[in-house]
């Protein structure tokens, strides 16, 4: 962090005294939520394009069953939303901040 980053954390930090309860629950929710590797490969994905819970399991190579599990985990914190057509259901990001969170983590990942 550069001189003038550091000093436009410290303010921000500063807005508010303490987090309350439920914005620390949430922000900690959303962290277990971006922790784990498949949630972290669905997210990836759907930052690309919408998909139908049978296209993901075929590009992750996993069991339907298991996206469709993290994609309820997903949708219960409203990081994910869905569409049905006919049969499909189609899957799409429903939270910019979060998605911004995991690029910059990818990032941050990759200049190592
Ligand atoms: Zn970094």
């Amino acid at each position: 962090m550069s001189k003038f980053e550091y000093d436009d954390f410290i303010e921000k930090s500063n807005e508010n005294d303490d987090l309350d309860e439920e914005t620390l629950f949430i922000v900690s929710q959303t962290f277990k939520a971006i922790s784990d590797p498949t949630r972290i490969r669905i997210l990836h994905l759907l930052s690309q394009k919408e998909y139908s819970v049978n296209e993901m399991a075929d590009k992750l190579t996993m069991l339907q069953s298991t996206v469709s599990h993290q994609l309820r985990f997903l949708k219960n914190l409203r990081l994910v939303k869905y569409r049905r057509e006919g049969t499909s259901i189609y899957y799409t990001c429903d939270d910019k901040h979060v998605m911004d969170i995991l690029q910059q983590t990818i990032e941050h990942a990759r200049h190592h």
